[in-house]
């Protein structure tokens, strides 16, 4: 019985378009708030969750593709507090977390965005694939252990460049958080306790909620998630259309859906 109402409260839900009419709210919790510590360097910090968003908006994209501006175009190139070499000529086009000539960690330069660590584009349609790889390649340079040896103040450097590198690659790794960082950087702010208020959407959370407490066993559980799943591959596509037309009332309605589907999946995650 369930089934046959979650389905087609599924697929008219792919169909239509909401507007934020009701009265009725579900209040929506953040699942964002997580650990910042570094992790050893053999830990997986893969995990979802963004903590840090991005601390300026005053970065301008156009549509998919967006200039990017670094701490060097206004003339002041940072150099490097220890040894002198210029951000860019030392270490090639990497962003100046630590020296390529000396090797010295840098104090965080909050200039410097997520894209910009990793060598990426701005832009929401990322090869994730090539993250890891980075990120561990920054882990060796920047970790904390790494620098016992150094100066009180390259350890904080060091502590601070980590743990940034880690919001970075948590908030690029995972479609959600990468899409509500882009939207930041557009000067768009996505509500972190964000009431759900959309009848529709009420409806359909009320009918997947019974659908996952009735479900009998882990095969149940599984079909639901996947149908989750191809909701969220639909609201990833929107949300990637939505934002190279700069339609961002329709991309926060996207990431609203994707907040709510993806709590979801995680919940029967913790339940299998
Ligand atoms: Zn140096």
């Amino acid at each position: 019985m369930w089934k046959r109402s979650l389905n087609a409260s599924l697929s008219a839900a792919l169909r239509r378009t909401v507007a934020p009419t009701g009265r009725a709210a579900v209040r929506v919790r953040s699942s964002s708030q997580r650990l910042r510590r570094p992790p050893s360097l053999s830990s997986d910090a893969g995990i979802a969750g963004s903590s840090l968003l991005g601390r300026r908006d005053s970065l301008r994209c156009s549509g998919r593709s967006c200039c990017s501006e670094s701490a060097s175009d206004d003339g002041s190139a940072p150099k490097c507090w220890n040894c002198g070499a210029v951000a860019g000529k030392s270490a090639g086009t990497a962003p100046f977390l630590a020296c390529g000539s000396c090797r010295s960690v840098q104090p965080v330069d909050e200039s410097v965005d997520y894209f910009q660590i990793f060598g990426l584009e701005k832009k929401y349609d990322i090869d994730v694939s090539n993250l890891e790889g980075k990120y561990k390649d920054w882990q060796k340079k920047l970790h904390p252990d790494l620098v016992h040896s150094k100066s009180e103040q390259e350890k904080e450097y060091a502590a601070g460049q980590s743990a940034r590198v880690i919001d970075a690659y948590r908030t690029l790794s995972k479609p959600l958080t990468r899409a509500i960082y882009v939207l930041k950087l557009e000067g768009v702010n996505v509500d972190e306790e964000e009431t759900v208020s959309e009848p529709e959407l009420l409806t359909e959370i009320l009918e997947i909620r019974e659908a996952v407490d009735e479900a009998a066993d882990s095969q149940a559980l599984r079909q639901i998630q996947s149908q989750m799943e191809d909701k969220l591959r639909h609201w990833y596509n929107s949300f990637a259309s939505s934002l190279h037309a700069r339609k961002f009332e329709d991309a926060q309605t996207c990431v609203r859906r994707m907040k709510y589907y993806t709590r979801v999946n995680e919940e029967i995650t913790k339940k299998l």
